[in-house]
C-alpha cells in the first residue's frame, strides 16, 4: 500500500478545509478517530492511494461543563477515548458511568461506535445520536435536532429528530467524516455483579444459549452475555495468571509455564463459560441472581463476581498460595479483576496486555499492539437467537478452521434482543509470510462457510470488503447512489462497505 502524510485537523473547519482541498485534487481521504481498528485493518484504507486524516487530536468533550446526572449526555469529538471519559466522569460526575468495551483505554468512541462495536452493556451504535459531519462536497450536515443550532434545548437530548433518521446512513459508510456526536452515558447503579457460568456438559451449549438468550430478552441480564469457548477464556486468563505467578509466587521458565497451564485447567476446565453482568439495586440484584441460578442450575457451575468478593476471596487465598488450587484461584481473580471492571464501566487493557504477552512484547504498550508480531483477524458472522442453529454453525466453522490448522478464539455475544454475533478470530504470527497466507485463507473459507448458510459478518475488516461488497447487487448499487448524494466525487474513504470504483 502506499500512504500519504497524515492530515491532523484540530477542528471542524480544519476537516472542511481537508475535504475541499481533496475534493479539488481527487485525491481520496481515509479518516479515523484513532486508528485502533485492530482485526479490521487497524489504520489501513481500503484501496491505495488514500490521505490519512487522523482524527485523534480532536478530543474535546464539547459539552464538559454541562454533563451532570440530570443531563446524561457528553458531546464528544473523534479523538476522545475510553480512557479520556472514564477520568472525566470520575472526576467530574462519577454517578455516571458508560458503555466500556473490551478494546484498550485509548481507543475511541466515535469510531468504535461508527463500526457498529460492541460494549459490555450492549451495541455502541444504540450510544451515539445527534452527529456532525463533514460531507464529501465539505458540507457541513448536523442530524436529529442538533440542526437546530447547538443553542436550541433540544440539540443535545432528544435523539430521533424529526423526519428521516439520517444518523443511520453514516455508520459503517463512507459518506462523510463524523466531527462530533451526542454520546449516552448512564446513572450507575447501586449494585453491580458479574455472572459467571460454566458450562457443565459441551453437548447442552444449545440449550445453554437458548436459556441466556430468554434472560437477555426478560432483561434479567440485560447487557451482552458474553459464551466463550477455552481457547478465548484461557487466552483472555492467560497473561493475568501469568504474571501472578511470575511476580507473586516468583515462578519462572518452564516451569512459570507448567504452573500457567496448571492453573488454567484448574479454572476454566470447562469447553464454555459465560460472563454477564447484573446491575440494580440490592435487592433487583438479588432476585435476579435467585433467577439465573433457578434457571441455568442444571446446566452450569454459577460464580458471582465483584469488587468485595473478589477482594475477600484474593486477601484469604493469596498468604495460602503453596497450595497448588488456591495459588491456581488467587492467580485467576488476579487476572479476572480487570475483566470485570469492563462491565462495571472501568475500561482496561487487559485484553491487548493478553496479546502482547503471547506475542513476546509485554513491554510494549497497548497502543502499540500493531508493533509487535501479533497477527488477527476477525471474521465474526452475526447469528439468530437460535441455541440449536449456533450450535450447528459453530460447528461448521471450527472444523473449516481446523482443516486450515487453525484454532478458533470464540465468544457468542447476546447483543440484541433478538440476535447474537459470534465475535471469532484467527491468531497467527504475522512476521512469518506463511503463517499470514494461511490465516488468510482460513479467514476466505470461513466467509464463505458464514455466507453458504445465508448468513453475514456483522463488520468487515478492510482487506475483505470486495468480497462482501458485490458490485452487481441491487442493494448496493442504492447505497452507491446514496454515496454519490453525500459525496459525488468518492473522496471519503472508497471501498469502505461501499463500491470501490
Ligand atoms: C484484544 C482486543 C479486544 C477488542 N475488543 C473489542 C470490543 O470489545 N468491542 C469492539 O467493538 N471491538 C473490539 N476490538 C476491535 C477494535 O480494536 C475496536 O473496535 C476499536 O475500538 C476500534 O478502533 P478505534 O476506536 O480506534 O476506531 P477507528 O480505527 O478510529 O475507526 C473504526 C472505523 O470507523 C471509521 N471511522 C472512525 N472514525 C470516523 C469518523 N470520525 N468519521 C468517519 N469514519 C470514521 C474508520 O475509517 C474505521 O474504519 C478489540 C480488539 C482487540 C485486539
Amino acid at each position: 500500500m502506499s500512504y500519504f502524510a497524515e492530515l491532523r485537523p484540530k477542528n471542524v473547519s480544519d476537516v472542511v478545509a481537508i475535504v475541499q482541498s481533496a475534493r479539488a485534487q481527487r485525491r481520496p481521504l481515509y479518516a479515523y478517530s484513532t486508528g485502533l481498528n485492530w482485526g479490521y485493518g487497524s489504520k489501513a484504507p481500503v484501496v491505495e492511494g488514500c490521505t490519512p486524516v487522523d482524527l485523534s487530536g480532536m478530543n474535546q468533550i464539547v459539552n464538559a461543563d454541562k454533563v451532570s446526572i440530570t443531563n446524561p449526555v457528553a458531546l464528544i469529538e473523534p479523538g476522545v477515548t475510553q480512557a479520556q471519559l472514564y477520568q472525566f466522569l470520575q472526576e467530574k460526575c462519577p454517578g455516571l458511568y458508560f458503555n466500556v468495551c473490551g478494546a484498550a483505554s485509548a481507543t475511541s468512541l466515535i469510531g468504535n461506535a461508527l463500526d457498529r462495536g460492541v460494549g459490555y452493556l450492549g451495541p455502541r451504535r444504540d450510544d451515539l445520536f445527534a452527529l456532525e459531519i463533514v460531507t464529501g462536497t465539505g458540507q457541513v450536515l448536523k442530524t436529529g435536532f442538533r440542526r437546530l443550532g447547538e443553542s436550541s434545548p433540544l440539540a443535545t437530548c432528544h435523539p430521533f429528530g424529526l423526519g428521516p433518521m439520517l444518523d443511520g446512513m453514516f455508520f459503517q459508510s463512507n459518506f462523510g467524516i463524523v466531527t462530533s456526536a451526542c454520546f449516552k452515558l448512564l446513572p450507575r447503579p447501586p449494585v453491580q455483579v458479574g455472572v459467571s457460568l460454566a458450562l457443565r456438559h459441551e453437548s447442552d451449549l444449545g440449550r445453554f444459549i437458548d436459556v441466556l438468550a430468554q434472560l437477555k430478552r426478560e432483561r434479567v441480564m440485560g447487557g451482552v452475555t458474553h459464551i466463550g469457548n477455552k481457547a478465548r477464556t484461557r487466552s483472555s486468563l492467560m497473561y493475568g495468571v501469568s504474571n501472578y505467578l511470575e511476580t507473586q509466587c516468583g515462578m519462572t521458565g518452564a516451569a512459570l509455564e507448567a504452573g500457567a497451564a496448571g492453573a488454567l485447567a484448574i479454572i476454566a476446565p470447562n469447553e464454555w463459560t459465560s460472563l454477564g453482568g447484573i446491575a440494580g439495586t440490592g435487592r433487583q440484584v438479588r432476585a435476579a441472581l435467585a433467577e439465573v441460578k433457578a434457571r441455568t442450575g442444571k446446566l452450569a457451575r454459577m460464580m458471582v463476581v465483584d469488587d468485595f468478593r473478589l477482594d475477600l476471596g484474593y486477601r484469604v487465598l493469596h498468604p495460602l498460595r503453596f497450595v497448588p488450587w488456591l495459588r491456581a484461584n488467587a492467580a485467576a481473580i488476579a487476572a479476572v479483576r480487570p475483566l470485570h471492571g469492563l462491565a462495571s464501566g472501568k475500561p482496561t487493557d487487559a485484553p491487548v496486555d493478553n496479546l502482547l504477552w503471547k506475542f513476546g512484547r509485554p513491554d510494549l504498550p497497548a497502543p502499540r499492539l500493531d508493533e509487535s508480531n501479533c497477527g488477527m483477524l476477525f471474521i465474526s458472522p452475526a447469528l439468530p437467537m437460535d441455541g440449536d442453529f449456533v450450535t450447528g454453525f459453530i460447528k461448521a466453522m471450527t472444523s473449516v478452521a481446523r482443516e486450515h490448522g487453525h484454532e478458533l478464539y470464540i465468544t457468542i455475544n447476546i447483543e440484541t434482543e433478538s440476535s447474537m454475533v459470534a465475535v471469532t478470530n484467527l491468531l497467527f504470527d504475522r512476521s512469518v509470510s506463511t503463517e499470514l497466507d494461511r490465516a488468510k485463507r482460513c479467514a476466505d473459507a470461513l466467509y464463505a462457510c458464514i455466507t453458504a448458510h445465508k448468513l453475514e459478518v456483522y463488520r468487515a475488516r478492510a482487506d475483505m470488503m470486495g468480497s462482501v461488497v458485490d458490485p452487481y447487487s441491487d442493494y448496493w448499487q442504492t447505497v452507491r447512489h446514496l454515496k454519490s448524494v453525500f459525496d459525488p466525487d468518492n473522496i471519503i474513504s472508497p471501498g469502505r462497505y461501499n463500491i470501490a470504483d
